[in-house]
């Protein structure tokens, strides 16, 4: 089994032998709960670097609601099996005081980028997930990191805060992993009840369609209302919200003038779901 460190001074010493040899050090920071997804960023972190680091850590700042938080699926033994045919050389799981020790008093906050999307609806997880990345990227020391377009806005806003703060590390986007039906891969999936589950694949479904008619040169403004009645007609409790944005920048755009990204939020069966295609 690959080597578990809870210790950022143990993690520091096994990089810096790893460093003077030269070798390029990859890290691919998740939350655990495993899946296909993720495994994907470990496949291409390996076949691009000589060491790989898997992080797990359920970042208490990054959550906006304390059930949320509470009912966040941990499963480090079974993640630890899942990791072992990759091959990965370290599993870090810092202890708390590890991220936020006793007076922790700094938050990275990335402006603009975050400010709508699930930055709108999630007061405050953006600056959770700069301030943990960052943290994470200087203990690590990687020279390249890998995160999910599953995650379009967080991968654009950890690109533009490690180009911000000239850390010297190389954010590395992965496409989404997703079910046959459609449903994009989330440790999250497994809170939806059954029912729920077999209605999830209906928002990327709509979304799908909406590109296509976007692509046909709809206005986003004719084909939302459309699209959130038969997301809502499907079994969702709600759509957060149906964005066309620029794919560089995330600006708004009211057609699919320039490589676009169709971006959603959706609740179904007590779950938020979130989900991207590109457009063109
Ligand atoms: P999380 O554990 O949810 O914080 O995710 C850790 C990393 O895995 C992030 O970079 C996510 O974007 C990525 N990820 C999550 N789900 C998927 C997926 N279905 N396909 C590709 N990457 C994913």
């Amino acid at each position: 089994m690959t080597d578990i460190l809870r210790r950022k001074a143990a993690l520091r010493e096994r990089v810096s032998g790893w460093k003077r040899a030269g070798e390029v050090v990859g890290v691919v920071p998740t939350m655990g709960a495993l899946h296909a997804g993720h495994l994907s960023l470990v496949e291409a972190a390996k076949a691009a670097c000589d060491r790989v680091i898997v992080t797990i850590f359920v970042n208490p700042r990054q959550f906006n609601s304390a059930s949320d938080l509470e009912n966040y699926p941990r499963t480090e033994e079974q993640d630890a099996e899942k990791l072992a045919p990759f091959g990965v050389d370290v599993i870090y799981v810092p202890d708390p005081d590890q991220i936020y020790p006793e007076g922790f008093a700094t938050t990275v906050s990335v402006a603009g980028l975050t400010e709508g999307l699930c930055g709108a609806h999630r007061p405050g997880h953006f600056d959770g997930v700069t301030t943990v990345v960052s943290k994470l990227f200087l203990q690590t020391g990687a020279d390249r990191a890998y995160f999910g377009e599953k995650d379009y806005q967080q991968l654009q806003v950890v690109t533009r805060m490690a180009t911000d703060l000239d850390i010297p590390v190389e954010v590395i986007g992965c496409p989404t992993v997703r079910e046959a039906d459609g449903l994009a891969l989330s440790s999250r999936n497994l809170l939806l009840p059954p029912e729920a589950r077999a209605a999830a694949p209906a928002l990327n479904r709509a979304m799908r369609g909406m590109a296509d008619k976007l692509m046909a040169g709809a206005e986003i403004a004719t084909l939302r209302p459309l699209a959130k009645a038969e997301i809502v007609a499907a079994g969702f409790d709600e759509v957060e919200y149906l964005e066309l944005r620029a794919a560089e920048g995330l600006a708004p755009l009211p057609k699919a003038e320039r490589p676009a990204r169709l971006l959603a939020a959706a609740w179904i069966g007590g779950v938020r779901l979130i989900d991207n295609i590109p457009v063109g």
